[in-house]
């Protein structure tokens, strides 16, 4: 059993590395409890992770790796994902804590990434292009060199495959900067990838807050390309320095998504789905369908049915067996969420059910709170326009489809959103017209890594997974070969 005086170390150069500078401790959100402190990376750190990465990126060792070895690597970490599937869904539970059936979800997930990654990395070649005389012209791509990952608490599985394992099979070397509040999972990957042959460097792994050593990476001169995911707020900053850098930047940013229930859809369909789309993983999703549109002619029975299904939640220790919903991520979250929700009540919202922590003296010491809905608010109030990142529904009537438009892209983001209709012209002139990197019809939060996935407007820049989710980690370079000696200026 791990002790909390035990310090983590950072993975820098193939070297595990214990720094007590900037340490800082771990916390179980389900019970409070120090986890353990972990090692974290300030400048000095950071210097040597990039340093590292630099020349791994640069080595023959990576450089030439020949694809279909490559691939091999990436699958074999995989392999080791799966193999060490509940010490990875510990340590998420434990950090973030989600529900045990979400965590070894996500690192199954997580296996798959790297194996679809591995697949793309031995497949994806250089393309011929229609050439204009006697030479043959060709795009090749190029990894960036060094790529800086910084990935967010909600789900670190799944964030860092989907950033790492492209960005490796492009031909990078990586630093990833976990969050400062699930940073072991990362470790966990690191020490698996050595163990698969990823030779030392490629993979660096540092923990750290976001103010020291989230920025001293993305302003490192050695750094070539930064990938983000994370809120607005911190997507900007790193822009604006990436701007000034004249680097490019994958951003993965924040949502308020609008789910839609038109009056003909099949009503308890929709409700599980709108359920199941906010209140799983305690409404700590970026694609959370947050703003509920209810055609007003049923928003009385749906509200409802609603009601009476987040009820019957079973909110629990994320270990406990058949729980639904476990603690959000920790005890300064819950604040602002008990924040956002006193302002909901300021501004007229009816408290449909939850708007309050759960009255079980097993979870006092945790940070739960129970699924909130909320009703009688406008489109422009405050909690129905900012991510609450947490278990809280606002619902809206809506008139007819132009109401409903205008209303569901009335907000800064544009991530996702789902429509619930038995009409498919009507659910397919809405689909086009919402403003949203996904659209879900008559379902909601299936994802694939073959499909990409990104977000319009300010919810990020780019986008990650699918095939092309290598090219984001690669420039492409043109090659014009002579075919014809003859080809010489007179
Ligand atoms: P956050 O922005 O506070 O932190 C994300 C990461 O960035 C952390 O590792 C943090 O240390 C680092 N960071 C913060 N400021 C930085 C800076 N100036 N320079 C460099 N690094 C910095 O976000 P969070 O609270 O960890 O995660 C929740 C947010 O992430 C929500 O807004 C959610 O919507 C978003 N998110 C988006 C996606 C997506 O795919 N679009 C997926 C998951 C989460």
């Amino acid at each position: 059993m791990k002790s909390n005086d035990e310090l983590k170390p950072m993975l820098i150069d193939g070297e595990w590395v214990r720094d007590d500078s900037h340490a800082f401790e771990s916390v179980n959100p389900a019970n409070g409890a120090v986890n353990y402190r972990v090692s974290a990376a300030g400048d000095t750190q950071i210097a040597a992770a990039v340093q590292s990465a630099r020349s791994a990126a640069a080595s023959k060792a990576w450089r030439t790796m020949l694809p279909h070895v490559r691939a091999r690597v990436l699958a074999k970490i995989a392999d080791g994902i799966d193999a060490n599937a509940a010490e990875l869904a510990q340590l998420q539970m434990i950090e973030n804590g989600k529900v045990w059936k979400e965590c070894l979800a996500q690192v199954a997930s997580a296996a798959s990434t790297w194996r679809y990654y591995a697949a793309v990395c031995e497949t994806l070649g250089a393309e011929v292009t229609p050439s204009r005389g006697d030479y043959l012209s060709m795009t090749a791509y190029e990894p960036y060199g060094v790529v800086a990952a910084i990935t967010p608490w909600n789900s670190p599985l799944t964030m860092e495959a989907q950033k790492v394992a492209p960005a490796l099979a492009a031909g990078n070397a990586v630093v990833l900067k976990p969050s400062e509040i699930t940073p072991s999972a990362a470790l966990c990957v690191g020490r698996i990838a050595l163990e698969a042959g990823l030779p030392r460097g490629v993979l660096n792994v540092v923990p750290g807050t976001g103010a020291l050593a989230g920025k001293a990476l993305v302003a490192h001169p050695g750094v070539g390309m930064v990938s983000f995911t994370g809120g607005t707020a911190s997507g900007r900053a790193i822009a604006g320095v990436a701007a000034q850098r004249l680097i490019p930047v994958g951003l993965e940013l924040g949502g308020k998504s609008p789910h839609i229930v038109f009056a003909d859809a099949n009503l308890d369909a929709a409700v599980a789905g709108v359920v199941d789309g906010i209140f799983e993983g305690s409404g700590q999703s970026c694609v959370a369908g947050s703003r509920l549109f209810v055609q007003r002619r049923v928003l009385g029975a749906v509200v409802e049915k609603l009601a009476q299904r987040a009820r019957a939640l079973r909110v629990d220790l994320p270990d406990a067996e058949g729980a639904q919903m476990g603690p959000v991520a920790g005890f300064a979250h819950r604040a602002r969420i008990e924040s956002l929700v006193d302002a909901a009540r300021a501004e007229g919202g009816e408290i449909v059910c939850g708007g309050a922590r759960p009255d079980d003296a097993r979870l006092d010491a945790g940070s739960f709170y129970l699924p909130t809905i909320v009703t009688g608010l406008s489109n422009r109030a405050r909690t129905v326009q900012e991510e609450i990142f947490g278990p809280v529904l606002c619902v809206l009537p809506f008139d007819d489809e132009d109401d409903l438009i205008a209303q569901a892209n009335d907000t800064v983001f544009g991530l996702a959103s789902g429509i619930w209709s038995a009409d498919y012209q009507r659910a397919w002139r809405v689909a086009r017209a919402l403003e949203a990197g996904t659209v879900w019809i008559n379902t909601y939060k299936q994802l694939s890594i073959a499909t990409p996935f990104g977000g319009f407007k300010e919810s990020g820049i780019g986008r990650e997974k699918g095939v092309s989710g290598v090219r984001l980690y690669q420039q492409s370079k043109g090659i014009y070969w002579s075919m014809n000696p003859a080809n010489v200026p007179a």
